[in-house]
């Protein structure tokens, strides 16, 4: 998509390649999502579990979604609950092969159907690990919801249960998709040039003038 054709923040306009996903593709896409995830959860409560930073945008617009379907009919109805889990595995732009889970109880999972809501899977590392480690604690079953998948060559084969796009083997950032923690706060998915890469190397800096 053309740069020129939508707002970008005045603080990462050059440092973008792409717009990759425009946020009201990624809208309509989750709503779509929440529609299929309510069928499949039907006659169930679903405990979402938001996989901390990344995915956090993506849970917000999904339970905005499940939470107005009950506005319109009740015999559809499907409650869910939510907890927030910490998973971290990137340094920069790459895996660290190695992923730190922090910040969850998990033995209030036990006998809950647990929706992983997660912002990219790429190799599939950190789900391939989280998903057994959670089965461990006893839930009613384990299943992933990932706005992103990455076409990769470096995949362990690690499929989730519902997916939003299919994106390029690129280091995508934006809609809470970071680069050393920038880029969390722009609406549009987008592709990082060596600029940005170069920019925000050292994290985001307090004041935007220096
Ligand atoms: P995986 O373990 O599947 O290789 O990667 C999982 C995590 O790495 C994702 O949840 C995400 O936080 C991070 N990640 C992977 N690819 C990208 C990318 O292209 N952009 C950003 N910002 N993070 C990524
Ligand atoms: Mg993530
Ligand atoms: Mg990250």
């Amino acid at each position: 998509k053309s740069k020129e054709n939508f707002l970008l923040p005045a603080h990462y306009e050059s440092c973008i390649k792409s717009i990759l996903i425009s946020h009201g593709q990624i809208l309509d896409r989750i709503q779509k999502l929440a529609y299929d995830i309510r069928r499949h959860y039907k006659g169930t409560t679903i405990h979402l579990l938001c996989v901390l930073k990344g995915g956090s945008a993506f849970f917000q617009d999904l339970q905005v979604c499940l939470r107005n379907f009950h506005n319109f009919t009740n015999q559809d109805y499907v409650p869910f609950t939510f907890d927030f889990i910490r998973a971290k595995s990137y340094d920069g732009t790459s895996s660290t092969g190695k992923v730190v889970v922090s910040g969850c109880d998990m033995e209030k999972l036990r006998g809950k159907d647990v929706l992983l809501v997660e912002d990219i899977v790429d190799t599939g590392t950190t789900m391939s690990m989280l998903v057994p480690l959670l089965v461990e604690h006893g839930p009613a079953s384990v299943k992933v919801a990932s706005l992103l998948e990455k076409r990769t060559p470096r995949s362990c084969g690690f499929k989730a249960d519902f997916v939003g796009f299919s994106v390029p083997d690129e280091f995508v950032i934006g809609y809470c998709l970071d680069y050393n923690d920038a880029f969390r706060d722009m609406n549009h998915i987008c592709v990082i040039n060596d600029e940005g890469i170069e920019k925000f190397k050292d994290g985001v800096k307090q004041r935007i003038d220096e």
